[in-house]
């Protein structure tokens, strides 16, 4: 029997808005038999995913997505089969949200001062009690009518030059890597084709990353089109990487983006379910 995975999805425990019980509910219900919960920068959400997984008898990969500042860029990484217990990972990532709930603030402030005030209260309102993101901020200024869709704010408020871009400075790749093999799992690059990198400074990165013991990127993603995931494709097959496949999936609002719903992955690639290196078997 084959079996169905999706290895990237968010929970409310970061920018998603399904609890992670609908969530893993949603995706048994989507004929997910592998799913991966990868919440930026936390844990949190895993406890309640591994426990509705078991009661549903599917299987729960316990994963995170990992902010990284690289070259000047923010990628993201993520690890797959994680031990929430380590010290080491979770050490690292409470950093990360300690920078992240500075950063909210600050984006409140930086509306307010282009003249839109209480973001911030709306944007917390929304995370429920867990870290406050860009999406949130995107969520609450759609529902304030200052533009009409969550793309259309990011556009025209949080990214570079815009008012509401706070920059920073989140972890370097090499030390991500290390959290991740601390914690006992395998590292993946996300979504690689959104970054706008040339193809020499993605095979950089990808190069790095193998030094520091990463072994897969995503080919299939819900933010790939066709032409990237054949253009990612060919490039994990050259480079000899391990590919992944996930729907970056963050909740119904995005009616877009479907649980498990993938195109299968393209011939030649090397699932990482199927390595050696998959930690769990
Ligand atoms: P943050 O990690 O808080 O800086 O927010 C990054 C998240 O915002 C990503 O994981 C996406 O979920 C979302 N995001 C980033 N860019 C866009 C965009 N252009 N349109 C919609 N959502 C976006
Ligand atoms: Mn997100
Ligand atoms: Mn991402
Ligand atoms: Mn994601």
């Amino acid at each position: 029997m084959t079996l169905h995975y999706d290895l990237h999805s968010h929970s409310i425990a970061s920018d998603g808005t399904l609890s992670p019980v609908e969530l893993v509910t949603a995706a048994h219900d989507a004929g997910v038999d592998v799913l991966a919960l990868t919440d930026h920068d936390t844990l949190d959400g895993l406890l309640d995913a591994a426990h509705t997984s078991r009661l549903l008898g599917m299987q729960l990969v316990p994963g995170v997505e990992i902010s990284v500042s690289w070259q000047s860029q923010t990628i993201h990484v993520l690890g797959l089969g994680v031990d929430p217990g380590c010290e080491t990972l979770q050490s690292g990532l409470a950093g990360l949200r300690e920078f992240r709930h500075w950063r909210a603030e600050e984006i409140g402030r930086r509306l307010a001062r282009a003249g839109i005030s209480g973001c911030y209260t709306g944007a917390r309102a929304l995370a429920r009690g867990n870290i406050v993101g860009r999406t949130h901020f995107a969520q609450h200024l759609v529902a304030a009518g200052h533009a009409r869709s969550v793309r259309e704010v990011f556009k025209r408020f949080l990214v570079n030059n815009k008012p509401g871009y706070v920059s920073g400075q989140w972890t370097s790749l090499e030390a991500a890597l290390e959290w991740i093999h601390s914690a006992g799992g395998i590292a993946v690059i996300a979504h690689p084709a959104r970054y706008r990198m040339t193809s020499s400074k993605l095979r950089r990165l990808i190069t790095e990353f193998r030094a520091g013991g990463g072994v897969g990127m995503e080919v299939v993603s819900g933010s790939h089109s066709r032409d990237n995931i054949t253009a990612m494709a060919s490039l994990c097959r050259n480079e000899n990487m391990l590919a992944s496949a996930g729907s970056d999936y963050h909740g119904p609002q995005n009616p877009w983006i479907k649980l498990g719903q993938l195109p299968a992955l393209p011939p030649g690639c090397r699932p990482v379910w199927e390595s050696e290196r998959w930690p769990l078997q």
